[in-house]
């Protein structure tokens, strides 16, 4: 997609510092932190929404989860929590149209989320 922010973040257009990053899925710091940690991880892939995965991208799927389970490791709040989080479409918040897993971590999350 050429108009796509998070494309343009994946393939390295829009210089950012990835904190991971594989052959699928990369993944830096959100720009609008909601917690100590915001960490977005995406696939490479332009994938509007969740809606929009097929079957064969299951694995894709997992690479997420995946890579966000990693970097909790990482930055040491894998045993304390952490909260990961897909919008999908307007009336759950998002924004950006290409799918991102949020990685939210360092202070206690509240249940239901607003
Ligand atoms: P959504 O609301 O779609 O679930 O989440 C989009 C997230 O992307 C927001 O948390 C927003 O702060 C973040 N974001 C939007 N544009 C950029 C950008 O250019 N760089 C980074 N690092 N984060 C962005
Ligand atoms: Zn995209």
């Amino acid at each position: 997609m050429t108009d796509c922010i998070f494309c343009k973040i994946a393939n390295g257009e829009i210089k950012t510092e990835f904190v991971y990053q594989d052959d699928a899925v990369v993944a830096f710091r959100d720009l609008n932190p909601q917690a100590p940690h915001h960490i977005l991880c995406i696939p490479r892939q332009h994938v509007a929404t969740t809606n929009d995965f097929q079957p064969e991208q299951a694995a894709l799927i997992g690479k997420l989860v995946l890579a966000a389970a990693r970097i909790a490791k990482q930055l040491g709040v894998a045993e304390d929590g952490y909260r990961t989080v897909m919008n999908c479409n307007r009336g759950a918040g998002q924004t950006v149209f290409h799918v991102h897993l949020h990685l939210l971590a360092g202070r206690q999350m509240h249940w239901p989320p607003g």
